[in-house]
């Protein structure tokens, strides 16, 4: 059994994915070919946005986001403490200042009523100047776009989706990466919507905000490469990785993102009354980039560690440590601040093999192993 079974999705795509690659490696075109144009207006119809701007990876998407709104020294940035680390690394990278935000224990997204308690604090304290909110979208599940856009226009804050694992999930219709202002996502092999290497978009619906993303991308371009108007970076997506993610983006709309539903719901099946289960919130829909149960403590959970280990059944622990947990950010002001249920779900969270290729049996099997520990 996989974790996620990149081998089994290439057998499956086999033909196309090689003729796609080799018309790239025909063509020599390997920066900027058409397939990265041809990607991205697929994904902005997909998602529902205006323009798509791909570029290097996951956390470059996020750097060029804040870039693009001149987020910069004294300015605070507003992010769920439990993440992936690149979601606050590139705030600092910015010059700004992280600030810590509890999660809402149900749906391991950012707490709206946490994040108003860290925006009225950072106020008072009057060092910094709150400017953005970055809301992840964890594990596929779309975070609560409806109050956080509340909070953003109460406090005249920017709303940025770190879409990363959330692509393919959607709230009443609506899909991911194409919450807030800005969107970025990731697609880094493991995700929902992976490449063969390291790649990333940017969504936006505002013209502007695309042309400065164009430039940004290419060291601050103006008319050409060569004419450079601002300090921009290197960040372009492969064209031969734009043609994989184009195979994999028809399974992806086809099947792909149907099967995920059907393992989760052969989990939910399973598990349900046993162990905590996702929970998906009415309207939402989740693209499952993880599937993580709630054990009842750490004992519980290194008991059924070492269980499915001994069964051959892979998982992992997302995440051990929370952002104010890291050693990067010991000296960070909302370090100290205390995230109760950031804490209490890293101690009892465990994430199970999860893909579009897994089976009904492997799911079941997967199962009964739990329900032997609870017993
Ligand atoms: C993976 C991930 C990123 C970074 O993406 P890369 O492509 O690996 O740079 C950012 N945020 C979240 C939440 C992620 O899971």
């Amino acid at each position: 059994m996989q974790f996620n079974d990149l081998q089994e999705q290439y057998k499956n795509l086999l033909p196309e994915i090689d003729k796609a690659v080799l018309k790239v490696m025909k063509s020599g075109h390997f920066i900027m070919g058409n397939e990265v144009r041809e990607l991205e207006d697929r994904l902005a119809a997909y998602t529902g946005r205006k323009y798509c701007i791909t570029c290097a990876n996951g956390t470059e998407a996020l750097r060029l986001a804040l870039a693009v709104y001149d987020i910069k020294a004294g300015d605070a940035v507003f992010v769920p403490t439990f993440t992936f680390y690149a979601s606050a690394e590139v705030i600092v990278q910015a010059g700004a200042e992280p600030v810590f935000v509890d999660i809402d224990p149900r749906t391991f997204n950012i707490s709206a009523e946490s994040l108003k308690g860290a925006v009225e604090r950072i106020k008072r304290e009057n060092r910094w100047n709150p400017r953005a909110i970055i809301a992840v979208d964890l594990f596929g599940l779309p975070a609560d776009y409806c109050e956080l856009s509340r909070i953003a226009e109460e406090y005249n804050l920017l709303l940025i989706e770190d879409g990363a694992q959330g692509f393919g999930g959607s709230v009443d219709g609506k899909r991911a990466c194409s919450f807030g202002d800005i969107s970025t996502t990731s697609f880094f092999p493991a995700k929902p919507l992976g490449c063969y290497g390291d790649g990333g978009a940017i969504f936006t619906d505002e013209e502007k905000v695309r042309d400065m993303l164009e430039s940004l991308k290419v060291h601050g371009k103006g008319n050409d490469k060569y004419d450079n108007v601002r300090i921009g970076y290197n960040s372009r997506l492969d064209t031969i990785q734009a043609a994989v993610l184009l195979v994999k983006l028809d399974a992806f709309e086809k099947y792909e993102m149907e099967r995920r539903q059907q393992v989760a719901d052969w989990y939910r099946s399973g598990l349900e009354g046993i162990v905590g289960i996702p929970h998906i919130p009415k309207g939402y829909v989740s693209s499952y980039a993880q599937y993580s149960i709630l054990m009842k403590d750490r004992e519980q959970r290194d008991v059924l560690q070492g269980e499915l280990q001994e069964n051959g059944v892979p998982n992992m622990i997302y995440y051990k440590k929370s952002m104010h947990q890291q050693t990067a950010f010991r000296n960070n002001m909302s370090s100290y601040w205390g995230f109760p249920e950031a804490e209490r779900i890293a101690e009892i969270v465990l994430s199970l093999p999860m893909h579009p290729y897994l089976k009904k049996s492997e799911v079941e099997e997967v199962c009964s192993i739990i329900k032997r520990i609870e017993e």
